[in-house]
């Protein structure tokens, strides 16, 4: 078992950023675009390397980089990351910083947390914003989001008119394409055009997804999924989620929705799951799962009238202490994440699966037996067992992902504009 606490640094932009493909993109983008984000991949990279990267004539990059140029989208400096045995450092190329500054946030139960970063993707400013646990308005939330938006913007000393798009994501049923809100457990409301709204309210392009997909864009962009063709990240926070990258794309579905790995079910005629169906995954080991079956553990007198959080503490609490009760809820819940995670294994057969969320400090959930139960349930046990990781990531790094987020929706645009 490999448990890794991460520090990310992301001030280096010569590290770059994005997805890091070996081979030519075939997306369907433009050269140019393609161009601009391997440039931003690498973080600085010459035009030669380019060419060789892209298995396109020099002459191509060079018109199309003169391109970018002008448009103050790229800019060349001397190459750091080579030594020169004489003269000059070559010439790099890299992504000009302030061709547009986007924002992520990450809009969660009972904090937001909002990022700010450059064209480069290296992060300028952070900020957060502490609010109400309770289900409330969409108006609210965006009222909230506003509120932490320019706690942001005044920390950097710029203007919503400066910022290019802002990537939201929430949990819930989001669908990017449309920018519908389905359904998500922040809000009382169903079936809003949240984008939309989002836009009216701020001034500013939006881009929206469910927040199992920021953290996965996150580790894509930024993390160790960054050089991974396929890996999948399940989080673990008030439901279950999951984001499915292949071939270094986030794969989100026909319906745009993600994967609801929280939903599939375990159990015919199960426990009541927070989406109105029964036998959900999530409803055996989400948080109001555990806290569902807490009353069974706790001495009443104990954890009346607690929040949920510190109600979830206590029992976790419990457990480590010896209370055999609180172990068995921890245990089944780990049994139910096992069989959640064979079946991922059973399905896509990912070399690496990342699990996160704020449930990853519950050691139960990832124990030595809980991972054994994920092998000897999944078919292929006799190959190579898969590699499970747990990143117990922060907010911030969520918030990471909403500003990934941003950065893919606006390089289209920018990429294709003309000078
Ligand atoms: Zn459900």
């Amino acid at each position: 078992m490999n448990i890794e606490i991460p520090q990310p640094d992301h001030s280096d932009s010569s590290l770059g950023c994005g997805p890091i493909r070996p081979e030519p993109d075939a997306s369907g983008a433009s050269l140019r675009h393609r161009v601009f984000e391997s440039v931003r991949s690498a973080g600085q990279i010459s035009r030669i390397d380019l060419a060789k990267q892209l298995r396109v004539s020099p002459a191509s990059i060079t018109a199309l980089v003169g391109e970018l140029l002008d448009l103050g989208l790229l800019r060349e400096s001397q190459d750091t990351t080579r030594a020169s045995a004489r003269g000059r450092p070559p010439v790099a190329l890299s992504v000009q910083p302030d061709a547009g500054y986007v924002v992520g946030i990450k809009l969660a139960r009972s904090q937001h947390t909002a990022l700010l970063v450059d064209a480069a993707g290296r992060p300028l400013a952070q900020a957060s914003l502490p609010c109400a646990h309770r289900r409330r308005s969409l108006a609210q939330i965006l009222d909230e989001t506003g509120e932490v938006l320019d706690a942001l913007l005044k920390e950097a000393d710029l203007a919503r008119a400066d910022i290019a798009c802002i990537g939201l994501g929430m949990p819930g049923m989001i669908d990017h394409a449309t920018g519908q809100m389905v359904w998500s457990p922040l809000l009382i409301e169903r079936d809003l055009p949240l984008r939309t709204l989002a836009e009216d309210a701020f001034g500013v392009p939006v881009a929206v997804d469910n927040d199992a997909n920021l953290v996965t864009l996150a580790e894509l962009w930024f993390g160790k999924g960054r050089a991974m063709a396929d890996f999948a990240v399940v989080t673990i926070e008030q439901g279950v989620g999951m984001g499915l990258v292949i071939n270094h794309r986030l794969y989100r579905g026909a319906g745009s929705l993600g994967m609801e790995l929280g939903h599939t079910k375990v159990q015919m005629d199960g426990a009541l799951c927070q989406c109105g169906q029964r036998g959900c995954l999530e409803a055996y080991i989400a948080d109001y799962a555990l806290v569902r079956e807490a009353s069974t553990a706790l001495d009443p007198t104990d954890y009346a009238n607690s929040a949920p959080d510190v109600m979830l503490q206590q029992l976790y609490e419990q457990a480590k202490a010896g209370n055999e009760a609180a172990r068995v809820i921890f245990r089944r819940a780990g049994r139910f994440l096992a069989l959640g995670l064979a079946n991922v294994v059973n399905l896509f057969d990912p070399p690496l699966i990342i699990l996160a969320g704020e449930r990853m400090q519950y050691d139960y959930l990832y124990a030595d037996d809980v991972l054994r139960e994920m092998h000897s349930l999944s078919l292929n046990r006799d190959a190579t067992p898969q590699q499970v990781e747990t990143h117990a990531w922060g907010d911030l790094m969520w918030a990471h992902g909403a500003a990934a987020l941003a950065l893919s929706d606006i390089a289209d645009a920018m990429a294709e504009q003309q000078g």
